[in-house]
């Protein structure tokens, strides 16, 4: 029998996941705010449905990919939410990015119905989701996680278990962090090259080929050459990111001098205007910074 999975949140991520999910064999249950990703649900054999209420009861498996903690939140242990209407023995996978507080809140308020709960956020961007390459970074009970493995590998390429609740959710924060230093360097590279009259795509070509070269630099390589950037993943949910990154910093004593100094400049381009484009677009600071 098809396993049945209720998605919450059919985003620029969700929607492909869910995709991945039909094409393995899935039966998926959809519930999302804009109409047109219900139609696409459709349109690939997916069901689509009014409410989290509708989606979610009879589910095995309840997956949310939400934009941050509020929507989790809300969507999860509100009225009308998941903890209210999801059967006894479900599993619910939570692979937004959120604080790892957050991670802890839920598997906390479940429990007593029943449910188990994984934090199981996601790297790979809007390529890893389509290609189903994510790198998936699990925590919570071993068992769960052995249970969610099938369902997550067609999602993912690379699935850790990271440890207890949260803790997902911590690594999630670590990679946050290494991907917006990346990219605020490269963005940097870009304009000190783009200044000094040097051929960016022979400079680009070298860069990738030592020890400079990052998944950032590969994949962002267009962006910065065309100066176009569509999201992909936008300003405003770094920007989200950065603030989790720093609180948990701050919570554990941990220092991020670096952290600390990204974090403004992913902010200062959100309040600029650009928080609905992609984070490559950390290169318009650099370049308003340098007068070009
Ligand atoms: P998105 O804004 O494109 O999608 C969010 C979806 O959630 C939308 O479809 C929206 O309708 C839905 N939603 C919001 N509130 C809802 C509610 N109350 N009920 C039902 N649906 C609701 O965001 P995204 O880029 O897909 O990112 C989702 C999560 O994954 C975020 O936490 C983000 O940080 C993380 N993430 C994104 C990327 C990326 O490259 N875009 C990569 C890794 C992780």
């Amino acid at each position: 029998a098809k396993r049945s999975v209720a998605w919450i949140g059919l985003g620029i991520m969700g929607s492909p996941m869910a995709e991945n999910l039909l094409a393995a064999g899935y039966h998926v249950t959809g519930h999302t705010l804009e109409p047109h990703k219900l139609d696409r649900l459709a349109a690939r054999g997916g069901v689509p449905a009014a409410s989290v209420a509708e989606a979610v009861s009879g589910a095995e498996v309840v997956v949310t990919m939400l934009p941050a903690d509020a929507e989790v939140r809300a969507v999860v242990l509100g009225d009308g939410g998941v903890l209210e209407h999801a059967r006894r023995g479900a599993l619910l996978i939570d692979m937004s990015t959120v604080s790892p507080g957050t991670a802890v809140a839920l598997a906390r308020a479940a429990a007593p119905r029943g449910v188990r709960v994984l934090d199981a956020p996601v790297s790979g961007g809007e390529a890893g989701a389509v290609e189903g390459t994510l790198s998936v970074m699990a925590g919570g009970e071993a068992d769960d996680v052995a249970a969610a493995l099938p369902l997550l590998r067609a999602l993912g390429t690379t699935v850790t278990h990271c440890g207890p609740h949260g803790t997902g959710q911590t690594v999630k924060a670590a990679n946050q962090l290494v991907v917006a230093a990346t990219l605020q360097a490269c963005a940097e590279a870009v304009v000190l090259l783009e200044k000094s009259g040097v051929d960016l795509v022979a400079a680009l070509d070298v860069l990738g080929g030592g020890l400079a070269s990052s998944a950032v630099l590969s994949r962002k390589r267009e962006n910065f050459l065309s100066r176009t950037y569509p999201p992909g993943f936008r300003i405003d949910l770094h920007h989200k990111d950065m603030g989790i990154v720093l609180a948990a910093a701050r919570e554990v004593g941990a220092a991020l001098p670096l952290g600390g100094l990204v974090a403004a400049l992913v902010a200062a381009a959100r309040a600029q205007g650009d928080g609905g484009l992609d984070h490559s677009a950390l290169l318009r600071g650099v370049e308003r910074l340098s007068g070009l």
